[in-house]
């Protein structure tokens, strides 16, 4: 088994064995899955009979799916650091449906969040007691005209004038929602219900939102095609278009009131998120790299033995295990504290993230580097690795511009 040494010698059995299983179908079932899916075209990845539902259905059997709920509702009440452990596992063997996989119990977290009794019962129970068919999630909040806007609790960017491109006005006890979110929702193209993020008034700023979970099959909901892209590809996202949508009152999670706050909180548990399976990538990169050096031989012996090739791979090594280490604490961290007391350090996520997805795609370049010409083939994964670090670096907040917002708060 390839997982590395494990600095935390406190882990328990149970979490040792959780983390082992996930390896195993990350091991033996995502990553050939995923590098399948990522020579398909989209509209294929999306066909209800491609491999992606086979793995979230088996990722589902096993438990993958419903770490975090509570074992009274069928959840495996996981802790924060079970979930990261198992979170590096299954992106290590595809970020892509890592992706898929993780990002559906936000709508039942979210709905159990909420503390409403009848969104509990509507989202989570069913969620975390099904063995059966899976409920594919998603969180949409950027939109074709507000990405980086739509990201920046508290900054000046959410005071400016909106319109934003997805408008809930309040009818009643309905909500209306029209107009239509980013081509970037990740499961967008496939999910059964979401978490949702609207402008509440159109003459207003973009902090002036209010947050829905919601069922995917309510009428006016429709889908664009699925983007076709260069990285995790075997992640589907999409625009959702919403035209005269009415949307129950008991499915708001977060008014105008606590919307910064509720952003600021969703952003801190994302960035910790996005760090925890960057650096299961790089690991894989590594890994992979590492192996190949030993095999390869030039110059008459394993170009392992070359000085240079082990500095790349010391230089891989080292920036894998300060990932591992940075997003490790800074996701136990603020999970914890998200759970106590609804607020945890954004400023810290942020920089996990950051560190975590350059730190990948680093790691990825040098992976491609050390296959030399085999590197640019998809006879090896390392290309793949590359181009899906690269996505990383936008998801959930560009690097660039979420560095500049993560200064603000120190
Ligand atoms: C793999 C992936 C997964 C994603 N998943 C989701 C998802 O699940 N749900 C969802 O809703 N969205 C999702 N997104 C969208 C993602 O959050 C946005 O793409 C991202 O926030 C950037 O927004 P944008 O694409 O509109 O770029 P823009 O905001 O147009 O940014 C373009 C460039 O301008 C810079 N810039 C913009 N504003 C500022 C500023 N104020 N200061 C300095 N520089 C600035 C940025 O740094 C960037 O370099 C995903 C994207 C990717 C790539």
């Amino acid at each position: 088994m390839d997982i590395p040494v494990e600095y935390d010698l406190t882990l328990t059995d149970e979490q040792r064995e959780l983390r082992d299983a996930a390896h195993r179908f990350a091991a033996e079932v995502m990553r050939p899955a995923g590098i399948e899916l990522d020579r398909l075209p989209p509209d294929k990845v999306i066909e209800r009979n491609s491999r992606l539902f086979e793995v979230a259905r088996q990722a589902h059997e096993l438990g993958f799916t419903r770490l975090s709920g509570p074992p009274e509702m069928g959840g495996l009440g996981a802790s924060p650091l079970t979930l990261h452990l198992v979170s590096e596992e299954l992106a290590w063997g595809s970020l892509g449906l890592a992706s898929v996989i993780l990002l559906c119990a936000f709508p039942p977290d979210a709905a159990l969040a909420s503390g409403k009794p009848e969104l509990a019962e509507e989202f989570s129970k069913p969620y975390y007691g099904a063995r059966g068919d899976l409920k594919i999630g998603a969180w949409a909040i950027t939109e074709p005209d507000h990405g980086s806007d739509t990201l920046c609790p508290g900054q000046p960017e959410m005071r400016v004038l909106g319109p934003g491109n997805l408008i809930a006005r309040r009818d009643g006890d309905y909500w209306i929602l029209n107009g239509q979110k980013s081509a970037w929702v990740s499961n967008g193209p496939i999910a059964d219900q979401a978490v949702l993020f609207a402008h509440a008034d159109p003459k207003g700023t973009l902090d002036h939102g209010v947050v829905f979970v919601l069922p995917f099959d309510l009428p006016g909901i429709s889908r664009g095609r699925p983007l076709d892209k260069h990285g995790v590809r075997s992640l589907p996202q999409g625009e959702i278009f919403f035209e005269e949508v009415r949307v129950p009152k008991r499915y708001l999670v977060a008014d105008a009131d606590v919307y910064p706050l509720y952003l600021n909180a969703t952003l801190t548990a994302f960035n910790a998120a996005v760090s925890c399976a960057a650096a299961g990538l790089a690991r894989a990169a590594y890994e992979t790299a590492l192996a190949y050096t030993k095999e390869r031989v030039q110059g008459g012996r394993p170009i392992f033995e070359h000085q240079s090739v082990r500095a790349r791979l010391f230089r891989m090594f080292s920036l894998v295990q300060a990932s591992r280490a940075f997003s490790r604490a800074v996701y136990v961290h603020n999970l914890t504290k998200l759970v106590q007391t609804g607020a945890g350090a954004l400023e810290h996520s942020i920089a996990a993230k950051v560190f975590c997805t350059n730190s990948a795609v680093e790691v990825a370049t040098l992976a491609v580097q050390l296959h030399g010409g085999n590197g640019m083939t998809k006879e090896y994964p390392v290309e793949m690795f590359l181009r899906d670090a690269m996505a990383f670096t936008v998801a959930d907040g560009e690097n660039a511009f979420l560095s500049q917002l993560g200064a603000t708060f120190l």
